[in-house]
């Protein structure tokens, strides 16, 4: 019996279905379901919630969102040898896993989940970022979920929540702080999970916001956001050139000097950069 449930400590169901770790698959296991638990519980109150699991691999998240009282979870997983081992889980707590074997990347979760919905991951390293980048970008605001609680390399949560003036601010910082409040709730290292990764993760939580912090049309904002962190050591008039013609005269109506650099532009700046685009 385990710490959270009467089902078997997760060694011995990893033993049992032989799911020795795939690299190709991101597979780094969390054992320890105090561990799990916790990161449940950074999650919110998920009672009644739908909870969507990306990769539950053996399910020591699974168990702990469960435990936590999720109303239902929602687990999507590529890798076929894991399906036995969560048939387990869902025979404990019936009615309220549902297991999709396939490609987060492919398969439109929506019609699977009733609102109001959390996504809470351990994602694989590979799809992470294409993942919430998704999540951030979907075709209307609000998205279809509340908060995202999902854990990455601790390089790539910094760069989710990093602000201007520091290297790691780009893309994914402008992204997240445009539509959510994101924050670090945990940190990991590599002894947390099997095997261990050659570097420190982190927990990441986002709260969808219910409107953008500031105004700006999606399809304008992202693409000038990534052709001006895509030459990120040039000066905007540079990188932005051949964006939109006469970019320097935008640059300037926005209040942002052409000769600035993308990493010194707060949001605020990139959004009306892109209004003045747009118009
Ligand atoms: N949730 C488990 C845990 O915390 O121990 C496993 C996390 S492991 C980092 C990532 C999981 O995602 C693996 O089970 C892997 O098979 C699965 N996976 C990898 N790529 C996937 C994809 N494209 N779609 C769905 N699952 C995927």
């Amino acid at each position: 019996m385990s710490a959270i449930d009467d089902l078997p400590p997760l060694r011995d169901v990893i033993a049992a279905h032989g799911l020795s770790a795939r690299k190709s698959l991101g597979q780094n296991f969390l054992l320890d379901l105090n561990l799990t638990a916790k990161i449940a519980r950074a999650a919110g109150d998920l009672t009644g919630c739908d909870v969507l699991e990306v990769g539950p691999g053996p399910g020591g998240l699974t168990r702990g969102l469960l435990a936590a009282g999720a109303r239902r979870v929602l687990a999507v997983e590529k890798d076929a040898r894991c399906l036995p081992a969560l048939a387990d889980i869902a025979a404990a707590y019936p009615g309220r896993l549902q297991v999709i074997e396939g490609d987060a990347l492919e398969i439109d979760v929506m019609a699977h989940l009733t609102p109001p919905v959390r996504i809470v991951s351990n994602l694989p390293y590979n799809v992470g970022t294409a993942l919430l980048t998704r999540w951030l970008d979907p075709p209307e605001w609000p998205p279809f979920w509340e908060s995202l609680t999902l854990m990455f390399q601790r390089e790539v949560a910094e760069r989710i929540v990093a602000k201007p003036g520091s290297s790691a601010y780009g893309r994914l910082g402008v992204l997240a702080n445009w539509r959510s409040d994101a924050r670090i709730v945990m940190s990991l290292p590599p002894e947390a999970f099997t095997p261990p990764p050659k570097v420190s993760s982190a927990v990441v939580r986002l709260d969808a916001l219910p409107a953008p912090r500031f105004e700006a049309n999606a399809k304008v904002l992202l693409p000038v956001v990534k052709a001006a962190f895509g030459q990120r050591r040039k000066m905007l008039r540079s990188s932005l050139k051949g964006f939109a013609p006469g970019i320097e005269d935008h640059l300037i109506a926005a209040g942002i000097p052409p000769t600035a650099r993308a990493e010194e532009i707060p949001l605020e700046g990139f959004c009306a950069l892109a209004r003045r685009v747009a118009d």
